[in-house]
C-alpha cells in the first residue's frame, strides 16, 4: 500500500483534531505532510510532534520564532513556515496527495482554491469557501480533474447516496430533490420572545454536535443550513428548486436524495464527524473511523418537521440568496461572519444576527463574480459595510 500524504489546513480546530484521530488509526495508509493553526502554537507543536509532520504553518509571521521554540522544546524537527502564502504552498506541495480544508470562514478560501487548482484531492469542510466561490471551484475541478469530496455531514451524506455520475446533471440521473436535514440547533423549541436574550455560551452548546464556535452559532440561527443549501448548489450543480431542508432533531439521518421513481435514499450514522472524515479520506474505499455504531433499536424516535422560517429568518434569506446568485452568496457569508463575531463579543444580540445580515444585503450593491479577486473585493466591501451597520447598533 502506498502511503498518502495529508495536509490539514486548520488542524487545531474541531475538524482538524477529528481528522488527526482518524489518521492515527491508519499509520500505514496515511502520513501527515503539513499542519496549520491561526494562533494556538502549543497545540500545533504538540500535533506536529505526535503526528511527525514535515511542516508546521502559522498564519502570523511574527509568531514563527515562538513556534520554532515550541517545536524545539518537543524535539520535533518539523520545518516552520509562516504567513498566508505558506498555507497555499503546503496545500500544493508534491508530497501532498490530499488536503483537508478545515479553516473556518472565508479565510480558508485561497489555500483551498489553490489546492483544487493543483488537482489535489480536496476534502472540503470549509463550507464558506464553496459558498462564496462555488463557480471557481467547479471550474478548477473541471480543468484540473480535481476530486472534491464534501466533509460537511449533510453533503457527505448526499455524495454517498447520489450515483457516481451525478455531474452529468441531477435530472439526467433521475434525481428530483436533495433534502438536507437540519438538527434545528439548541433553540428549536424556544419561543421567539426568549431568543433575544440568548448568550454566546448558550448558542455554542449544541445538543448533538461538538463544533467550533462560529459554526455552533450558525447552527443556532440556522444560518448554517442557509450556507449549506448554497454549498449544495455548487457541489452538486443543483438548481434552487432541487434543494429542500427538513428539520430532524436527532441528527441520525444526515441527508436524503429523492429520485424520480419515488425512492428516497438516505445516509444514517451517529452524529460524529469522524464518519464523513473517514469516508472522504478513503473514498471509494471504507476504513475504520473509530465511531460508536448506530443501533436504531436504541433510538426512541426519529422526528422530521418543516423548518420555521419566521423564527429563523436567516434560512429564508439564504433561499433568496440561492435564487439571486452572482455576488449575493459572498455578501451573505461575509455579513454573517461579521455578525457572528460581534455576537460572540457581546456587541449585538442573537436576534440581531439575521437582521444585520439582511440590512447588509440591502446595502451592498449586486454584481457578478468572475475571478478570485472579485470574490475577495466583494468580501472586503461587505465587511466594511457590515462593520458600520454593527457600529450603529452598539
Ligand atoms: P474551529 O474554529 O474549531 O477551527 C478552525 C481552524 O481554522 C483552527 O485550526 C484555526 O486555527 C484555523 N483558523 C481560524 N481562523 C483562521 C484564519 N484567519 N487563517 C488561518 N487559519 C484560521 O472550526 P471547526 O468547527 O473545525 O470548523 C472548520 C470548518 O469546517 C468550518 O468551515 C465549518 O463550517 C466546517 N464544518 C465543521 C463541522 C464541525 O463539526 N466542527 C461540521 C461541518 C463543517
Ligand atoms: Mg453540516
Amino acid at each position: 500500500m502506498i502511503s498518502q500524504g495529508i495536509t490539514i489546513l486548520g488542524s487545531t480546530g474541531s475538524i482538524g483534531e477529528s481528522t488527526l484521530k482518524v489518521l492515527a488509526l491508519h499509520p500505514d495508509r496515511y502520513h501527515v505532510v503539513a499542519l496549520s493553526a491561526h494562533s494556538n502554537i502549543a497545540r500545533l507543536a504538540a500535533q506536529c510532534q505526535q503526528h511527525q509532520a514535515r511542516y508546521a504553518v502559522i498564519s502570523d509571521k511574527a509568531m514563527a520564532a515562538e513556534l520554532r521554540a515550541a517545536l524545539h522544546a518537543l524535539n520535533c524537527t518539523a520545518e516552520v513556515l509562516a504567513g498566508r502564502d505558506a498555507l497555499s504552498a503546503v496545500a500544493c506541495l508534491d508530497e501532498t496527495d490530499a488536503v483537508m480544508a478545515a479553516i473556518v470562514g472565508a479565510a480558508g478560501l485561497e489555500p483551498t482554491l489553490h489546492a483544487a487548482q493543483n488537482g489535489k484531492r480536496l476534502l472540503l469542510a470549509n463550507k464558506e469557501s464553496m459558498v462564496i466561490a462555488g463557480e471557481l471551484f467547479r471550474k478548477a475541478a473541471a480543468e484540473h480533474g480535481t476530486t472534491i469530496i464534501p466533509v460537511d455531514s449533510e453533503h457527505n451524506a448526499l455524495f454517498q447516496v447520489l450515483p457516481e455520475n451525478f455531474n452529468r446533471g441531477l435530472a439526467q440521473v433521475g434525481v428530483e430533490q436533495l433534502i438536507l436535514t437540519a438538527s434545528g440547533g439548541p433553540f428549536l423549541h424556544t419561543e421567539r420572545s426568549a431568543l433575544k436574550d440568548i448568550t454566546p455560551a448558550q448558542a455554542c452548546n449544541h445538543p448533538n454536535w461538538d463544533m467550533g464556535r462560529k459554526i455552533s452559532v450558525d447552527s443556532a440561527t440556522l444560518m448554517n443550513k442557509g450556507l449549506e443549501i448554497i454549498e449544495a448548489r455548487w457541489l452538486f450543480n443543483a438548481r434552487p428548486e432541487q434543494i429542500a431542508v427538513i428539520i430532524h432533531p436527532q441528527s441520525i439521518v444526515h441527508s436524503m436524495v429523492a429520485y424520480r421513481d419515488g425512492s428516497v435514499l438516505a445516509q444514517l450514522g451517529m452524529p460524529d464527524m469522524r464518519t464523513p472524515i473517514a469516508h472522504a479520506l478513503a473514498w471509494p474505499r471504507r476504513i475504520e473511523a473509530g465511531v460508536a455504531r448506530l443501533n436504531l433499536a436504541d433510538m426512541q424516535k426519529l422526528e422530521f418537521y418543516q423548518p420555521d422560517l419566521e423564527r429563523f429568518p436567516g434560512l429564508g434569506l439564504a433561499f433568496h440568496v440561492l435564487e439571486a446568485g452572482g455576488n449575493a452568496p459572498v455578501t451573505f457569508n461575509a455579513a454573517n461572519e461579521c455578525a457572528v463575531e460581534a455576537f460572540l463579543h457581546n456587541r449585538i444580540g442573537f436576534l440581531q444576527i439575521p437582521s444585520v445580515v439582511s440590512t447588509a444585503m440591502d446595502s451592498c450593491k449586486q454584481g457578478k463574480i468572475g475571478s478570485l479577486d472579485e470574490v475577495l473585493e466583494y468580501d472586503r466591501l461587505t465587511r466594511e459595510v457590515t462593520g458600520r451597520i454593527i457600529d450603529s447598533l452598539v
